[in-house]
């Protein structure tokens, strides 16, 4: 379709202002890029909730935005998981400032993220929604029918489309979204109790029938569930006794359920787009990547996504970089996506099973990862995220693309130092970096380590190694932040 009208070259268009879009315009604009985000909705933050759990690698991202401690205050920690009643992963062994899994409804995230988007300067477009998208060597142009039903053109360098499952921007750059349903039907219900569940997160299958309840914290829980017996469509009816009746017969009781602000139906895909990058567009979140509800990974992943886009976008669009550093993000993020969705499915499959040889290693796996401790950090660094390392260049040091923790530094530490949303060069306490960082002031911190260490590390804005030795070769040190930090 084309505009009736040419709006100027945007540096960056986001569309979606979910969470995704919403960090990543933030980042966009911390680092100095003017940043539009496109946004179909009008301008409400709902109370109506799909995440509900933070997990601790997003705790880390928003620790180093000053966003972590606030969006705790807002909702409750568990440190036991509890899946197929048998298994028990302790996340109070997680190595993280944050050892613990936050429930908090995701409109609380987003309404911290949208308000640190327009402290920084993000321009808001809502009751906008894009209808059509062109690209050429130079840019990208958007279509976007706005409130008065008109449809305007706009022009950018590059355009991230995070407009969720349904991506209108994935379909215009003709990106597949191939995949299956997991589950055919769940039910949500945002309700109150008149009885307290003992704990946080409460969760159980019996015979055809599963329910989950969460403890928002502020009176209000969710209750999720399914009913293999009644597999219907989306747009059939919901009454809040057939949520009660399923948790009767998934928890033995119904708490005394009642005062329901939200019921809904939904199907859960399990879908991926082969490619985040199409020339100047990218997608991310779930745009990108749709996966089953379990383990609570879909807006943690789409944050990383934008954690990891966002600062290459800025070194691109600033002439940083090369436009090769935006192709690391299709390498080191699609790979995640495909994890998160074999682990997702796996747990519902093994969650669902009713024939005895699933049921059978079921009992296994719950057994082997109870009783074996590289096995339960294992699935423990999984589902919290702060396990994924990215590929290195061959030859490159062994920390290179690791997950760097909050490690304490002479003068802090480090997810403090990432704060200006800037490279974090630490060097061993004697090392004489004295660098020409004056040049570089606006895009690199130079921290010593509060150890003994002798390692020199590089860490990228999202906090992972860019580059690292032993010792200190400060020619080294220089050619790697020439290539990097540029
Ligand atoms: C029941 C349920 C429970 C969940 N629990 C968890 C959990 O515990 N943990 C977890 O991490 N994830 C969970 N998820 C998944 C999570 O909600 C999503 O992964 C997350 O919202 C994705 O964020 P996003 O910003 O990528 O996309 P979205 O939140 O979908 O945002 C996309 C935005 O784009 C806008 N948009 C769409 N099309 C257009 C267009 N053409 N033009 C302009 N704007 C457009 C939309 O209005 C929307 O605001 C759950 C999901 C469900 C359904």
């Amino acid at each position: 379709m084309n505009g009736t009208g040419t709006n100027p070259t945007h540096p960056v268009l986001v569309v979606g202002s979910g969470p995704t879009g919403l960090l990543l315009a933030g980042d966009l604009a911390a680092a100095g890029v003017p940043v539009t985000l496109v946004e179909k909705r009008p301008h409400e933050i709902s109370n109506l909730s799909r995440a509900f759990g933070v997990h601790a690698r997003t705790l880390e991202q928003l620790d180093a935005r000053d966003l972590a401690d606030e969006l705790l205050a807002t909702g409750s920690t568990i440190t036991e998981l509890r899946l197929f009643r048998r298994l028990s992963l302790d996340l109070g062994t997680l190595p993280s400032r944050f050892p613990f899994l936050l429930i908090t409804p995701q409109y609380e995230v987003e309404r911290l993220l949208e308000r640190r988007a327009r402290e920084l300067g993000v321009e808001f477009r809502h009751e906008s929604e894009v209808v059509g998208l062109r690209q050429d060597d130079s840019g990208v142009d958007l279509d976007v029918r706005g409130p008065d039903g008109e449809v305007v053109t706009h022009r950018a360098a590059y355009v991230v489309g995070a407009d969720g499952h349904r991506s209108a921007v994935r379909r215009a750059v003709g990106q597949p979204f191939p995949g299956v349903s997991v589950i055919k039907s769940l039910f949500l219900a945002d309700v109150r109790l008149a009885e307290r569940p003992d704990s946080v997160l409460t969760v159980n299958g019996a015979g055809d029938a599963f329910a989950m309840i969460v403890a928002f914290g502020d009176g209000w829980y969710r209750v999720m569930g399914w009913n293999r017996r009644h597999e219907v469509p989306d747009d059939a009816p919901l009454a809040l006794d057939e949520v009660k009746e399923v948790t009767r017969r998934a928890l033995g009781t119904d708490y005394g359920m009642r005062d329901a602000r939200w019921l809904s139906r939904f199907h859960s895909d399990e879908r991926q787009a082969p490619e985040y990058r199409v020339g100047r567009v990218l997608l991310a979140g779930d745009a990108a990547h749709v996966h089953s509800p379990a383990g609570g990974q879909g807006m943690n992943t789409g944050l990383q996504d934008a954690a990891n886009l966002g600062w290459k976008l800025a070194a691109v669009v600033k002439g940083r970089s090369p436009e090769s550093l935006l192709d690391t993000y299709q390498a080191e993020r699609h790979p995640v996506g495909e994890a998160v969705l074999r682990s997702s499915g796996g747990l519902v499959r093994l969650a669902r099973a009713r024939n005895p040889a699933l049921r059978a290693v079921r009992a296994l796996v719950s057994a082997f990862v109870n009783a074996a401790r590289p096995a339960q950090a294992k699935a423990l660094a999984q589902i919290s995220g702060i396990g994924y390392r990215y590929a290195a260049p061959r030859g490159s040091h062994r920390l290179v693309g690791t997950r760097v923790p909050d490690v304490p530094l002479e003068g802090g530490r480090l997810y403090e130092a990432l704060r200006g949303g800037r490279f974090v060069l630490i060097t061993p306490k004697a090392a004489e970096v004295s660098s020409d960082q004056g040049s570089r002031e606006d895009r690199l911190s130079v921290e010593r380590w509060a150890s003994d260490r002798r390692t020199t590390v590089l860490v990228r804005p999202d906090g992972y190694v860019a580059w690292a030795a032993d010792g200190v070769d400060t020619r080294a040190v220089w050619a790697a932040l020439a290539a990097h930090v540029g």
